[in-house]
């Protein structure tokens, strides 16, 4: 299984960053796991415009799948195309909600995409095993596990700490983490964790790697995240980056 990250940035693009958007592929299957502003340019810089045969939505927040409605025209549009429907995995409504991002005039995107509605539980994507589970966040929002040939890569979306998340991270080989805040912020409750959030995350499951993500760079400190994982995780850890590829 292999991860390339198109787009780490937290809740808005980043001045080095898309948004959140995760290609994982394993035998020959490419998903897309989240597709947030911005990573659609990512996508052409790091994988190719056409190289996605799935998508998954963790939620409906626009930093994680506005350019999914970008990708409408892509699909629709190319000059050898169109292009055959993709899957598309997602919380309630991402019909209604993405159709409407497009511009409702033009229809409701099931020329273009096959919705299909998440639930907590496991399906089969491709040649993936994929779990998902809810999390602490404001809207309806799905922790992922992905499991392909005895390997497992864990992803927490956005969440707040949670035993969701720590299940779904449970004996990860990559546990890739949100660490949206800092800790020494008095932050919100329910909305998303902080570095040492994350690291004691990673330290409860048992997983064996830990990439922090969604960090948001105008308002946060890298070496601070880092730090503050660091100290509550004693395995390695990489703040991710867009064009990282991770071999699984
Ligand atoms: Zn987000
Ligand atoms: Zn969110």
């Amino acid at each position: 299984m292999r991860l390339t990250v198109l787009g780490c940035a937290g809740s808005f693009p980043g001045p080095e960053s898309a948004c959140s958007a995760y290609l994982v592929e394993a035998g020959g299957f490419r998903l897309m796991l989240d597709f947030g502003t911005g990573s659609l340019s990512a996508l052409q810089r790091y994988a190719g415009l056409t190289a996605v045969d799935g998508i998954l939505l963790s939620h409906l927040h626009c930093d994680h799948m506005l350019d999914a409605c970008s990708y409408v025209v892509v699909r629709r549009y190319a000059p050898d195309g169109p292009y055959p429907r993709l899957p598309v995995y997602a919380p309630r409504k991402a019909h209604e909600r993405m159709s409407a991002a497009y511009g409702g005039d033009e229809g409701p995107l099931d020329d273009v995409y096959e919705f299909h509605t998440l639930e907590p539980g496991t399906l089969e994507i491709g040649p993936m095993t994929v779990t998902v589970d809810r999390v602490d966040h404001p809207v309806e929002t799905y922790g992922v596990r992905i499991e392909h040939d005895g390997r497992v890569l864990a992803y927490s979306a956005d969440t707040a700490p949670c035993e969701a998340v720590n299940r779904l991270a449970t004996g990860a080989d990559v546990f890739l983490c949100e660490a949206s805040y800092l800790d020494s912020e008095d932050n919100p409750p329910g909305l998303h964790m902080t570095g040492g959030d994350a690291g004691a995350a990673a330290t409860k499951a048992g997983a064996r790697r830990l990439l922090l993500t969604h960090l948001v760079p105008a308002w946060g400190s890298e070496s601070d995240t880092y730090d503050a994982a660091a100290s509550a995780f004693s395995g390695p850890i990489e703040v991710v980056r867009p064009g990282a590829r991770y071999d699984i």
